[in-house]
């Protein structure tokens, strides 16, 4: 198998150090009590990531498993629960409110923009009778970012509990979790974390957990069950054999995050997504979101008369270069540079933007700047090559 260098929005590029760390040795995790230590700790380190006091845990299972765990562990039979809708992951968490009997009302915005807060406010004074509320931190397919600062705090004023997908936002974008009060904050190793696919980061809750512990009916299903992992530091007993190795590769990419520090990570990531954003539009291109951008990726519009699917073929061909398409309603319509994590770097970016404008130029569509050469003067004082 041929490794391409891979820009995509998820999975990112994994750092040889956390590679490596993969490869160690490895002891019983179910019964070696130093492992326990090690994983409260790595737990303990990415609550500092993510700014909360709330008990994170790191389950077995990629990305999606959060998703569906909090949706399995919060949702009673004909429990209404708000689905906060303004792109494809957004919409998606109301297959997992539905499938454990819980009764979806939606709250659709605008999906070029960020989810407009005095609507929700207005839509909120009406009906605000809701057990919990799903919303996406930056919805993937499309790049846009929702301002969970405001939204969060204002589900909470009428009591609603609340679950934030921010997986591929996390560590690539501020995240407060006690701050801006969120119950259940979801993760995914393989964003801007820059370990491999494979574990979800939890955090959850006292509220969250209460409401957990005082259902009426038990939880369906075990894995998907996150009040399992209550005391398992007291007790040393996990619910299942943890992934040692997935684990110590994701301690790794943790310590290289808080070893660059947290806040300069979040920086570098707009500095290089801003500095992308201004080189798209110089070049005549069109970004696909109006307003509210992540800084995670970016989502561009393909002109007319070129197929994505040729413009990634001839990108891949060339340069060896993955960059994704997007997908549902996107499908065909755009492709998305997945500057997160290990891939927010200024030689990465630049090596994706001359393979993108030389793919264009062979398609047909000539850009009006050289997107290589503007990009990278405009940060070149700022970052430097490999930071
Ligand atoms: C990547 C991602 C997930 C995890 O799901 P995948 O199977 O990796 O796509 C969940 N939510 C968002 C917003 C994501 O970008």
């Amino acid at each position: 198998m041929k490794i391409p260098y891979v820009i995509t929005p998820g999975p990112t590029q994994v750092r040889e150090n956390v590679r490596l760390a993969r490869s160690m040795e490895t002891t019983n995790p179910d019964i070696d009590l130093e492992f326990y230590e090690f994983y409260k700790e790595t737990c303990e380190k990415m609550a500092e990531i993510m700014n909360t006091k709330n008990q994170v845990r790191i389950l077995c299972g990629e990305g999606i498993l959060g998703l569906e765990a909090a949706c399995a562990s919060l949702t009673e039979q004909g429990d209404r629960v708000l689905v906060i809708d303004n792109g494809i992951f957004g919409e998606g968490f109301s297959d997992f409110v539905k499938m454990y009997g819980g009764e979806v009302v939606y709250f659709k915005g605008d999906r070029q923009k960020s989810i407009d807060i005095e609507e929700l406010e207005t839509f909120l004074e009406n009906d605000s009778n809701f057990k919990y509320a799903t919303v996406v931190h930056c919805d993937t397919p499309s790049g846009v970012l929702n301002d969970i600062s405001k939204i969060c705090p204002l589900l909470k004023s009428k009591g609603i509990i609340t679950v934030v997908d921010t997986v591929a936002a996390m560590v690539g974008e501020e995240l407060r979790v006690d701050e801006w009060k969120i119950d259940i904050a979801l993760g995914g190793s393989q964003k801007a974390l820059s370990a491999p696919p494979g574990l979800t980061i939890v955090s959850i809750s006292d509220a969250a957990l209460k409401a957990m512990e005082t259902r009426k009916t038990p939880i369906t299903g075990f894995y998907c069950n996150l009040s399992i992992w209550k005391n398992y530091y007291e007790e040393k007993w996990f619910p299942y054999t943890m992934p040692i190795s997935d684990i110590i590769g994701l301690r790794q990419a943790i310590d290289n995050i808080l070893e660059e520090g947290k806040l300069n990570v979040i920086e570098r990531h707009k500095i290089i997504a801003e500095a992308t954003r201004n080189v798209i539009r110089e070049a005549g291109l069109n970004l696909y979101i109006k307003a509210g951008y992540s800084n995670t990726v970016t989502v561009v519009e393909v002109p007319e008369g070129i197929k994505v699917e040729e413009l990634l073929e001839y990108m891949k061909k060339k340069y060896n270069l993955l960059i994704s398409g997007s997908f549902g309603y996107l499908k065909g319509k755009v492709i998305r540079i997945g500057h997160m994590g290990e891939n927010a770097r200024l030689e990465k970016t630049l090596f994706v933007l001359n393979g993108l404008e030389d793919g264009l130029k062979a398609l047909g569509y000539e850009c009006k700047v050289g997107m290589g050469q503007v990009f990278f003067n405009s940060i070149k004082d700022t970052l430097r090559v490999n930071s």
